[in-house]
């Protein structure tokens, strides 16, 4: 199962005058992570005795009432969104994840997904360990309650860290002790800051924004943060040579407004917009995005070019689950019911059409025609990545191999599939320039096929193999 998620984590200890609940303040948290999970959604409190619970299925919004939000009472607490991807959508995996056990609680929230999660669970259940879910934070839990049987949280925390591959974004109580724990190669983003009345620690630094909060800095790679006691401590487990930042949090999946280890993710896209323009320049009279993923990168793209940025395509924000009739002319309703086309300012002009990604090929395909229906002369498709190749067993939901476009096609046969005058993908190190972090620092395996782990079936790329050096 693929997770793909956002995290969240308050603690308060300084008294104030008029308190705002930890419940409250990771709804906040998640409400702003929400584009990071729409499947799931869960919070977790624990007021020195015990922890409570709410979650459910949908929207944060949907979740989450104000008399029940209220009602749960701690200074402490974690949440997380989960996204609605090929794995089981029910209640149990939903997260956080409580585990009881003789000496307390541990509750867990987890961003990333484990390539040994189905070896490690095997091993478990041959124990007589029972999983009531199917995720791989179940069993990250598992592991961490057998080590807190034996050994303190840091140590424990090593211990399981020393089992685990793949990728983890992690934020944890044990009892009411908050902790944030970030997988060695730091695949997936995590960060804390301040907050007026303690701190706070989230997927992306917008959370924090959101809670009018400073962001302090990134949780670095295999590095454990706990909040003890109103103090911030830092026990670095694990110290690689080389980290493994998803590029992809770059091209699509963060939002713009979010600095991930240490780049303002907007930034990141208007330089990806702008090497776009220097790799495939054309002759067009407008710069377009495909909202919203296109935009900024076509903010660049315009700046780079000189071309005229203007909007063409315009989404609705407001849309949530509709239904359909059957039949074509429906179809196309709840097509133009999500995108509309603006058609004046389309007729008769050649339009450069900027999206950050092709994974299937399908919405290019529709786009284009969109546009071209709405009179273009010509559709130029520029897209903010390179060709995804291969598929990602680290956290995002991509696709598998035999659906993603480009693992099967030529540049040349995408651009006939998606039906565009030209189509030019930004190069691997044209990406990489405008993240900003060197190449041999982050993950490019949907890009390249080789991946920083070791993945069954997979080739992986020696230089950032995993050796989990201890600190
Ligand atoms: P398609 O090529 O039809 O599979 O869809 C590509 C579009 O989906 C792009 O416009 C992206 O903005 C968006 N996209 C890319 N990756 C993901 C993902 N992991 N989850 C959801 N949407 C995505």
């Amino acid at each position: 199962m693929r997770e793909e998620c956002g995290v969240a984590g308050v603690v308060q200890f300084k008294e104030e005058t008029h308190p705002v609940p930890s419940a409250l303040r990771l709804y906040y948290a998640l409400y702003a992570l929400q584009h990071r999970g729409q499947e799931s959604a869960g919070i977790t409190v624990h007021d020195g005795r015990q922890p409570q619970t709410l979650k459910g299925m949908g929207l944060v919004p949907e979740i989450f009432d104000k008399d029940d939000l209220v009602s749960l009472k701690g200074d402490v607490g974690i949440g997380h969104v989960r996204y609605s991807t090929c794995g089981d959508s029910r209640i149990e995996n939903c997260q956080p994840f409580i585990v009881k056990y003789k000496s307390g609680s541990v509750a867990l929230a987890h961003n990333g997904n484990l390539v040994n999660g189905l070896d490690l669970r095997a091993q478990l259940e041959a124990e007589g360990h029972v999983f009531v879910a199917n995720s791989d934070t179940e069993v990250i839990a598992h592991l961490l309650v057998k080590e807190l049987l034996k050994y303190e949280p840091v140590e424990a925390l090593r211990n399981v860290m020393k089992q685990l591959n793949g990728s983890y974004s992690l934020v944890i109580m044990i009892d009411d002790l908050l902790m944030a724990v970030r997988d060695p190669l730091g695949f997936k983003p995590l960060c804390f800051g301040t907050i007026d009345s303690g701190y706070a620690v989230a997927s992306e630094s917008v959370a924090i924004d959101t809670l009018n909060g400073k962001l302090l800095r990134d949780v670095e790679p295999g590095e454990l943060i706990i909040f003890r006691d109103g103090e911030v401590e830092s026990h670095q487990l694990f110290d690689e040579k080389y980290s493994a930042h998803c590029v992809f949090e770059y091209v699509y999946f963060a939002r713009p407004d979010s600095i991930i280890d240490g780049q303002l993710v907007y930034r990141v896209r208007e330089r990806i917009g702008e090497k776009l323009a220097e790799e495939h320049p054309v002759d067009a009279d407008m710069v377009s995005p495909v909202p919203d993923s296109g935009i900024t990168s076509a903010i660049g793209y315009s700046k780079g070019s000189k071309i005229d940025y203007e909007e063409s395509l315009m989404k609705n924000r407001y849309i949530g689950r509709t239904f359909i009739l059957p039949g074509q002319a429906m179809r196309e309703t709840a097509v133009r019911l999500k995108m509309n086309t603006i058609n004046e300012n389309i007729k008769g002009k050649k339009v450069v059409l900027i999206d950050d990604s092709i994974v299937r090929g399908t919405t290019s395909r529709r786009i284009i025609d969109m546009v071209r229906n709405a009179g273009a002369e010509e559709v130029h498709a520029r897209i903010g990545s390179p060709p995804i190749v291969a598929p990602c067993y680290l956290g995002i939901d991509m696709a598998s191999r035999d659906e993603l476009i480009a693992a099967h096609k030529t540049i040349k046969g995408v651009e006939a599939v998606i039906n565009a005058d030209s189509l030019g993908y930004l190069s691997v190190d044209g990406l990489v320039a405008a993240i900003g972090i060197g190449r041999d620092d982050l993950c490019v395996g949907c890009l390249t096929g080789a991946y920083p782990v070791e993945i069954p079936g997979e080739s992986i790329c020696q230089r950032r193999q995993l050796k989990l050096h201890e600190f």
